[in-house]
Parts: structure tokens; sequence; C-alpha cells
């Protein structure tokens, strides 16, 4: 068998393994951070309806600047936000991997607060932008001035923050946002992938965009939206932002379908946001179950908890395993991720712990 070091394959590349969280089939699958809910019958009708009304053209090539979904991305997200401010591609995966194709690259770095999303430092690998991590502190909050400090002493090109931040929970202060976009000598870029699932009292960075053409603020229909198989990410940024990603996008990049399934489901927000609030409760309710039975949990804005084992968490992770619970081993010495669903999973979830202790 022919072996990926037989290939003239990039020297980079040698050696790795893709990346992927395991897809197994566990009664209760909270290891990645989806909804839980399947996308009600009303909302099924009418995506079903809008791609049968696509099929006849897919001769056709769909329109190449998706320009119907982002005014709809746009009206959204509020924020006085208009068409020419918004971007979409195939998840907020693509969208980030997009920003580093216009603005890191050969010879450039973008640098992330870890823990963060693992992602970020692999679509740096791809793109040849160099990677550097930085730290946040030790209760994974990240203060303005440590953050600003970090900036001033490796002046990358490109700034992840994260927030609410995977896999830790905790949403950002707009000042760390503010203060970051201060010193960064070129673009940040905050990651709302869970946004939605914010509390009470939290600012989007989507405030902060006025007057700030280098940062960028993307987000996804993955999380709250339960679309994480439609595969919709966009971002809110300046007009030169998006003119700028769309010199490295591949033309016709989000198909006629992808399009037509995602004005669909936005134009019924309603039916599908409404899983949020159930999912907040039961994030809220393993927050406080965890600690009332002594684990250190993290604050949480998102849609997943994380909470610490003692010991070996790879070990508890394969206990909850065998309980049929799948769960995240983030690589956190001591700590799992998991992800909040529904009240029946936080019920097993919550009874495989007892078999940790
Ligand atoms: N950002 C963060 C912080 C995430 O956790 C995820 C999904 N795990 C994404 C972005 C990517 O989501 P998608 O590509 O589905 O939009």
């Amino acid at each position: 068998m022919t072996t990926l070091d037989d290939l003239p394959i990039r020297d980079d590349l040698r050696g790795l393994k893709p990346y992927g969280a395991p897809q197994l089939d566990v009664p209760v699958r909270l290891n990645t951070n989806e909804n839980s809910y399947p996308v009600p019958e009303p909302v099924v009708e009418a995506i079903g309806k809008a791609l049968s009304a696509e099929l006849r053209d897919l001769n056709r090539y769909p329109d190449r600047d998706a320009v119907a979904l982002r005014a709809d991305l746009a009206e959204y997200l509020g924020h006085g936000l208009t068409v020419d401010q918004v971007w979409a591609a195939n998840g907020s995966n693509e969208i980030q991997q997009q920003l580093l194709q216009a603005f890191g690259g050969p010879g450039r770095t973008a640098l992330g607060f870890t823990p963060a999303y693992s992602m970020h430092p692999l679509l740096a690998l791809g793109t040849g932008t160099g990677w550097i991590p930085a730290a946040r502190d030790a209760d994974f909050g990240l203060a303005a001035a440590d953050a600003v400090a970090q900036v001033r002493a490796h002046r990358p090109d490109v700034v992840f923050l994260c927030s609410p931040n995977n896999p830790t929970g905790t949403a950002l202060d707009p000042a760390v946002v503010a203060a970051v976009l201060a010193e960064a000598p070129g673009m940040v870029i905050v990651d709302e992938a869970y946004a939605e699932f914010a509390r009470p009292g939290t600012v989007s960075a989507l405030a902060v965009l006025p007057g700030h053409p280098r940062l960028v603020v993307t987000r996804t229909m993955s999380k709250a939206f339960g679309f994480a198989g439609g595969r919709l990410g966009y971002l809110a940024a300046d007009p030169a932002v998006v003119r700028a990603v769309q010199l490295v996008r591949l033309p016709y990049h989000l198909s006629a379908l992808t399009q037509a399934a995602a004005r669909a489901a936005l134009a019924h927000r309603d039916a599908l946001l409404g899983t949020v609030a159930a999912i907040m409760e039961q994030r809220d309710r393993i927050v406080a179950e965890l600690r009332a039975r002594g684990h250190r949990v993290a604050d949480s804005d998102a849609n997943f908890v994380l909470f610490e084992v003692g010991g070996d968490q790879a070990a508890a992770w394969r206990v909850l395993l065998d309980a049929g619970v799948l769960v995240r081993d983030v690589g956190l010495p001591g700590w799992l991720r998991v992800t909040a669903g529904t009240l029946a999973e936080t019920d097993a979830f919550l009874s495989a712990m007892e078999k940790l202790s």
C-alpha cells in the first residue's frame, strides 16, 4: 500500500493525522457541540420546497456572491449591518480559512490564546501561516492587559479571539477585543460560533465593528440554528474585508442547494432558535450539578461545559463512553468537555458521571 511518505507531500504535513472528533455510534453523543434537536417538521418541509425549486436550474452555476443569502444574514445579525459587510461560506471553518488565505500565508503569523478552538492552528498550518500559541490565565480567562502584552511581544498578522471560547465556554468582555484591536498590527478575528448561547449581559464584538476595518466577527448556523449538516458559516466586517476574501474564495464555493437551504432555515429562525433557551437551561444545570458534586467547572456562555475530572481525563472519557455517553477529551490534562443537549441527554450524562467517583 502506498503511504503518505511515498508521496511528494509538503514537509510540514508529513506525519500528521487528519483532524476530527471520533464519530462513534453511541446512544448519547455529546462531543461535537452540535444542537441535539432535529430540524422541526415545518422547517424540514420549507427547506425541501426551497431545494426542489432549485433542482431544474442545477445545470447553471449558483450566484457566486450569494447576495440574497448575505442580505438575509445581515438582517438576522442586526447592528445596522448591510449585505456588503457580510460574507458566507461552507461553515465558519471555511470563512476562517479564507481569512487566513487573504491575511495570513507564508511569511506571516497568526496568534491564538490557548486553549481555544483547535482548528485555528490547523487552518494556519494548511494556509502556510506560522502559528503562535499565546496563553490564557490559569482559570481560562483572558485579561485585556495580558492579551495586549502577548500581542505586543509577537506582532502577529492575525489574532484569533474566540468568544464564547471553545473549549472553555466563557465569553470575552468587549473591552478585551477593543484593547487587542488597538494593539494588533493586523487583523483581529473574533470567532463567535456560540454567540446565541451567551448569558444575558454579554456583548457581541459586532458592537465594536463600526470604525474598525481590521476587525472580523465570524458566526455559524451549525450550533444555535441546528444546521451543522447544512454547512453555513459567515462573517461580518468592513466591506473591504469582504472584498479581500473574494480574492481567494473558489468561484461558486456555495452551492445553489446550500444557499437555498440556508435561506429557508433563516426564514424559519424562530422555530430553529427555539431550542436555544432549553439548551441553555441544560447547560446551566450541568454547571450547577457538577459544582454541587465538587467538580471545578468553567463558566459557560456556550452550549457545552468544561469540567475537571481530576486525574487522568482519558481514563474518565473511557468510563463515560462505556456508560454510553460520548464526551470530548480536548487534550487538557484533567478536564473534559460535554455538550449540553436535551434534558434526557443531561440525565444520561449526569448519571454516567456517578461512575467516575
Ligand atoms: N468556531 C468554533 C469555536 C467552533 O467550535 C466550531 C465548531 N466546532 C467552528 C468555529 C466551526 O463551525 P462550522 O465550520 O460548522 O461553522
